[in-house]
């Protein structure tokens, strides 16, 4: 219940917000996510495959997010954290470039358990290279790790800024990091919303020609689901753009913002002057 009331105020302070805009102080604070409530996430990033170098910048780099928002970040390797009575702890539980069998069957169901009663999953990069014989976490992550091309630069098409993730990005993106190609295209998922795509004119190597999503989020299985492809290199967890982009996926995913009540639709379009 008290979740519905902090809601209920987050919605009402940021009416007033956008009812009076200059009652605020700072600009960027208007439309920065915020958590309206202390929660706990799990960060899970166990290997059964390749190991990616930036698993502990990415761990740190969360743990300061969660340090400056007001939320605890918890970080492990041991799959025994997913047990029914230990994820009661948490209200998201991001799964950080896990490669992989990483869950045993009993720990698989616990982790469904736990989506069921509404909370969240974030998956960054190699989440989508886990877990391919679970084909529930298929459709959590929404698309499997299919080939990558060389670390290069490109253009990610900002196409939806109306969730916490993007509304700070600009429409067209540049940034450097490993691109992933999936084995499906997630936007063929009719749950699915995807909020940013490859432009695949401008990198090399693309396989999901004239349609390359890279970060969606949707729900599924009775919670919240969202997925960025970025975060194979260390530089990334240190790009504020890429970690506020973090946050406003884990903040969707908690559930603990304004645009997560409207069933991942958003309502209130980002406002234009900010
Ligand atoms: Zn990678």
């Amino acid at each position: 219940m008290h979740h519905l009331a902090a809601l209920g105020a987050l919605a009402l302070a940021c009416a007033q917000l956008v009812a009076q805009p200059g009652l605020a102080e700072e600009p960027s604070a208007a439309t920065a996510p915020t958590a309206a409530e202390p929660f706990t996430v799990l960060v899970f990033s166990r290997t059964a495959g390749f190991r990616h170098a930036s698993i502990p910048d990415g761990i740190a780099a969360l743990k300061e997010i969660g340090e400056a928002q007001g939320f605890e970040v918890v970080a492990t390797e041991d799959p025994a954290a997913f047990t029914d009575d230990n994820l009661e702890r948490f209200t998201v539980v991001v799964f950080l470039s896990t490669t992989g069998n990483v869950l045993d069957e009993e720990q698989e169901a616990a982790f469904e358990r736990f989506i069921a009663k509404g909370r969240g999953y974030v998956g960054v990069h190699a989440a989508a290279d886990t877990e391919y014989d679970w084909p529930w976490y298929g459709k959590l992550v929404g698309g499997y790790f299919k080939s990558h091309p060389k670390i290069q630069p490109a253009d990610v098409v900002v196409e939806d800024r109306t969730h916490p993730s993007t509304a700070h990005l600009p429409e067209r993106w540049r940034r450097t990091d490993e691109w992933y190609n999936y084995r499906e295209n997630p936007r063929e998922s009719e749950s699915i919303r995807v909020l940013m795509h490859l432009d695949t004119e401008s990198y090399d190597g693309s396989e999901m020609p004239g349609d390359h999503p890279i970060a969606w989020c949707h729900q599924f299985g009775g919670g919240r689901a969202f997925y960025t492809g970025g975060g194979h290199t260390s530089e990334s967890f240190r790009d504020p753009d890429f970690r506020r982009h973090l946050l406003g996926g884990m903040l969707w995913a908690s559930g603990h913002t304004e645009h997560s009540r409207a069933n991942g639709e958003s309502e209130t379009p980002a406002e234009e002057s900010q």
